[in-house]
């Protein structure tokens, strides 16, 4: 049911990673006042191109783009247009995926555009970037799926709580396996549902896209009509940050980090994965 990888498939999406790394440096450089969503779509395209990769997101379900740009109240599934200009002060989450060899990568991450953002959306992203982190630092070896869950939720419960009163974490999505397939067994709740029990032991070469969304309100979201974009029923902001993450025999290895996750793990104090390209 959940697909066990090899130490060499594991090399293979580490290389779908680094592609999907560098769209995202690409993009959040890019993501500038004056921008329409369409021009950081492009560059995406570009830099997919430039390494031999496909996308992923173009053509499934029928997504018509290869990036996702989800602005300000928009959760997640946004979809690039020339009508959509970035201006100072708002957020977008930029999610982009690759497929080399056959082996997917996918991550997301959310950019403060220009300047002037109230506090509490800057505290936002950066609150939903670490509960990322927290859940990060629990996969490992012993753990249950649903460790990941209570330690993004937890991570995220702990905070100071906004002028608006809540956090809402997102119920309708979360993360999920990754590997010959971008989407895989198990769905990977953002939250704690007694419900669902434990889940899958987590052991050497499970793969997961962790991805928390969060807003400054609710936690229900709907559907535009354009059958893809995802808004808070609040109209309250959201953010959303993703990495794909190889669980090794060494550890957790981020596929879609730079450096593997090594920095921003060993600040909770796990040691990450080598990496087996460099
Ligand atoms: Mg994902």
């Amino acid at each position: 049911m959940v697909e066990i990888k090899t130490p060499e498939q594991i090399a293979r999406m580490r290389a779908a990673g680094l592609v999907v790394a560098e769209i995202h440096r690409a993009c959040a450089a890019a993501a500038v006042p004056g921008a329409t969503t369409k021009d950081l779509d492009e560059i995406a395209a570009q830099v997919l191109a430039d390494h031999g990769a496909k996308p992923n997101f173009l053509g499934y379900g029928g997504f018509p783009a290869t990036i996702c740009t989800s602005v300000n109240e928009v959760v997640v599934h946004g979809i690039p247009d020339r009508v959509t200009v970035l201006k100072s002060g708002d957020i977008i989450s930029i999610d982009a995926g690759a497929i080399v060899d056959g082996w997917h990568g996918d991550a997301a991450l959310t950019v403060l555009v220009g300047e002037g953002h109230p506090p509490e959306v800057a505290e936002l992203s950066r609150v939903t970037e670490e509960s990322l982190w927290a859940g990060i630092a629990a996969m490992r070896r012993g753990n249950r799926l649903v460790d990941i869950s209570r330690a993004i939720e937890g991570h995220i419960r702990r905070q100071p709580l906004p002028p608006s009163g809540r956090y809402g974490i997102i119920e309708s999505y979360g993360g999920h396996g990754i590997g010959s397939e971008m989407h895989m067994d198990p769905h990977l709740l953002n939250y704690v549902d007694r419900r669902r029990g434990r889940g899958p032991k987590l052991v050497p070469g499970m793969c997961l896209a962790i991805e928390p969304m969060v807003s400054l309100g609710t936690a229900k979201t709907h559907v535009l009509a354009d059958e893809w974009t995802v808004k808070t029923n609040d109209g309250t902001w959201s953010a959303h940050w993703e990495h794909s993450v190889a669980l090794t025999e060494e550890g957790p290895l981020v596929l879609t980090a730079p450096d593997g996750g090594r920095e921003r793990l060993a600040r909770l104090g796990v040691t990450a994965a080598p990496d087996p390209l460099a």
